[in-house]
């Protein structure tokens, strides 16, 4: 098949308004007649369900949590983007859609990602309608703070919680089409096949997680918008039930999966601290506006800091290397974060870490509690002489900005933040990679879709910060429920589709059949054991940098993996009741191939881009060598096993942007 990305004819800043021009419409009454399937129900796909309710589809929205407020998207801490320029500061729509393009390391589409910086404006003003508490500046106006990869303020934020804000504002709004009956909420269900009827999605096979029931759901649309499945690293900022399933079946249902090895690694998380753990937990980037990143100079004093004779806070100025102000002098501390996490990398490797591991840097406040304590005292009249007094007016600051992640670093880390630097390492914690889709978002299955993270998304090889909330609701509120009427404006006439059919037969035994399988296994080991092992082959072999040789083993010792866990994995319980550990084997089984199929499409990219590091492919000074054969996107068809997947292109074209060196100096 020949991929169509179906981009609009016209002017880059034209396409999207020209096309919804000409869209084909579903009359009020007529939408009436059509359901759609939303399977996700975090920003994006709570977004999607409210709003296609409100349009007047009858929706039916499922998640796996026991509510829609319970989503990952609900982790999001440092903010938004939007392109409104209310800081006067030389943005717009074309500067974030720049941003945007460069920051993915010219691995994006230009037409979505324009689309996007275009819509951003309108996600904003829709948020404030719902009430989302933004925060705000003195005179009450909305403020905005800086994220990697730019040199403007135009992320919008509520605190530390701007995920949690913004997804109670989508779960109100779905709530009202709740008590409508226009969107049946199905909590506490899991979707794990979807049906295909005549070449068209029509219906998923989902299983009540409560009761262990097999479902059919039937529709005239499917949207995937599941979220993303950083969770085949086992250790990552995930949610822990954040998962690849509903995105791996489409795929083995004929979606095509796209660039599966982009994964974004996130330079501000807490440090691994030993085996026992099962979760990482990040440090939001926003804090990267204040904090100055370092590690001390000389090896013999991270030597000593590590064997505990020597404090961070007695290091001298002189003596430490605010190494990434040192080598990218124009972003300093806000490059982006594939730069960052690379450049923590490199210095930890070389023997500067500054924890019991080694795999730590300091990210440190000291200089802004003083200068903000200054400012503050001289606006009050005070002495800006008493260093007590200056430092408690900067803390004061300090704490009303990031005040609830402080707290969370202190109660984890059991170290004051405000007192002595925090610790930091890389962490994996978004995935770029997800469905193929097109301009309207449709998989490479007519009447699928994918949104939010769950597709491959606008974000080419690296996401900047703030971007993903803008895009998943982006997705959800403003492209998905006009793209979505030009496909079903030729089902009005369908009717209602039924489930007893032979296609939606075959699924519902497939997904028995698995299930089955794992819970009659009796293996000796349990799910976690593999998951752990997967873990550890993806970080090590697949991770923050990557060569041939680790990637030819990771792909032999993936498969060899998945043969033992259908082996001997152990699943307790019964098939029919609430059973975690079952639901928890599916996802594993399901990662275990997604694993596979990201380390091949690792070995096949001949270059380093963004997320995607190479090590036969950097510069002199260590920076991700691009090449130009490699500007498309990977799409990959399921041909029964990960390894016999093919390979489609879609190649990139750069008509609105020059394409030259990422740099951030
Ligand atoms: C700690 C943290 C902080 C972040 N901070 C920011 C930030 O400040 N700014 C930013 O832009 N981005 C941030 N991100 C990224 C951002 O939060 C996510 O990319 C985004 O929220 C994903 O939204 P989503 O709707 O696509 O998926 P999710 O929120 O992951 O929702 C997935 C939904 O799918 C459902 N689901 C999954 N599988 C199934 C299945 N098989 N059957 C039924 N239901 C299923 C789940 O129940 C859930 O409802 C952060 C991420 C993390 C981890």
């Amino acid at each position: 098949m020949t991929l169509n990305s179906k981009i609009p004819q016209g002017p880059l800043k034209d396409k999207w308004t020209t096309y919804k021009d000409k869209i084909n419409l579903v009359n009020p009454a007529n939408k009436r007649l059509i359901d759609i399937i939303v399977v996700g129900t975090g920003l994006a796909g709570g977004s999607a369900s409210a709003t296609l309710a409100e349009l007047g589809y009858n929706v039916k929205a499922f998640c796996f949590q026991d509510s829609p407020r319970r989503a990952h998207s609900i982790a999001a801490q440092g903010g938004i983007n939007a392109a409104k320029n209310y800081q006067g500061d030389g943005d717009s729509v074309y500067r974030l859609f720049y941003d945007t393009v460069k920051g993915g390391d010219y691995r994006s589409r230009e037409a979505n990602v324009h689309r996007l910086a275009e819509v951003s404006v309108n996600i904003i003003d829709q948020c404030v309608a719902q009430g989302v508490p933004f925060a705000r500046d003195y005179g009450g106006l909305l403020d905005n703070r800086s994220f990697g990869g730019v040199l403007v303020s135009r992320t919008f934020y509520a605190k530390g919680q701007t995920g949690q804000q913004l997804l109670l504002g989508a779960y109100s709004a779905m709530n009202r089409q709740i008590a409508r009956g226009k969107i049946k909420m199905y909590n506490r269900h899991e979707m794990l096949d979807v049906v295909i009827v005549d070449g068209k999605a029509r219906g998923i096979i989902a299983r009540n997680l409560v009761t262990g029931e097999i479902q059919r759901h039937s529709a005239h649309a499917v949207v995937i918008a599941s979220g993303g499945y950083g969770n085949a690293f086992y250790l990552s900022t995930y949610a822990m039930g954040s998962n690849v399933t509903a995105a791996w079946k489409a795929h083995k249902r004929g979606a095509y999966f796209a660039n599966p090895c982009f994964t974004q690694i996130h330079p501000t998380c807490m440090p691994v601290s030993g085996d026992h753990q099962s979760k990482l937990t990040l440090m939001s980037e926003s804090l990267r506006n204040d904090g100055r990143i370092w590690v001390p100079a000389k090896l013999e004093d991270a030597q000593a800091i590590r064997d505990g004779k020597l404090k961070p806070t007695q290091i001298k100025e002189e003596d430490r290397d605010y190494y990434l102000e040192r080598r990218y002098p124009a972003f300093g501390n806000l490059v982006p974060r594939d730069v960052a996490s690379r450049a923590a990398k490199e210095r930890c490797d070389a023997g500067f870490g500054v924890n019991q591991t080694g795999e730590a840097v300091y990210l440190d406040f000291a200089h802004a509690i003083v200068r903000y304590g200054k400012e503050q005292a001289l606006v009050k009249g005070l002495d800006t002489n008493d260093s007590a007094l200056v430092e408690k007016l900067g803390k004061q600051i300090i704490k009303a900005k990031y005040g609830n992640l402080f707290q969370m670093y202190e109660k984890i880390m059991d170290e004051n933040p405000y007192e002595t630097p925090m610790m930091i390492y890389p962490a994996v914690h978004y995935t770029m990679g997800g469905v193929w889709v097109d301009y309207n978002l449709m998989t490479t299955v007519p009447g699928l879709y994918a949104a939010g993270e769950a597709n491959f998304s606008d974000h080419g090889a690296n996401r900047l910060g703030a971007s993903a909330l803008m895009q998943g609701l982006a997705d959800g509120y403003f492209v998905l429920p006009y793209t979505i009427g030009d496909y079903l404006s030729d089902d009005i006439r369908t009717g209602p589709i039924s489930t007893d059919t032979p296609e939606f037969e075959e699924a519902e035994n497939n997904v028995r059949g698995r299930i089955e399988k794992l819970v009659n296994n009796n293996g000796s080991y349990s799910v976690d054991y593999f998951h752990k092992k997967l873990g550890k082959i993806m970080w090590n072999k697949c991770g923050m940098s990557r060569n041939e040789k680790g990637l030819k083993e990771a792909i032999e010792e993936i498969a060899q993996l998945r043969e033992e866990f259908w082996k001997d994995v152990y699943v307790p319980g019964e098939a029919n009741e609430y059973n975690e550990e079952l639901a928890k084997a599916g996802r594993v089984a399901d990662f275990l191939e997604l694993g596979e199929l990201f380390a091949k499409d690792a070995l096949h990219r001949e270059e380093s881009c963004g997320g995607h590091f190479r090590e036969e492919y950097q510069t002199e000074d260590g920076e991700a060598k691009r090449r130009k054969e490699f500007q498309y996107v990977s799409a990959w068809e399921y041909k029964g096993e990960p390894k016999d997947a093919v390979l489609h292109k879609e190649e990139l074209v750069y008509d609105n942007i020059e394409v030259k060196e990422r740099s951030y100096k």
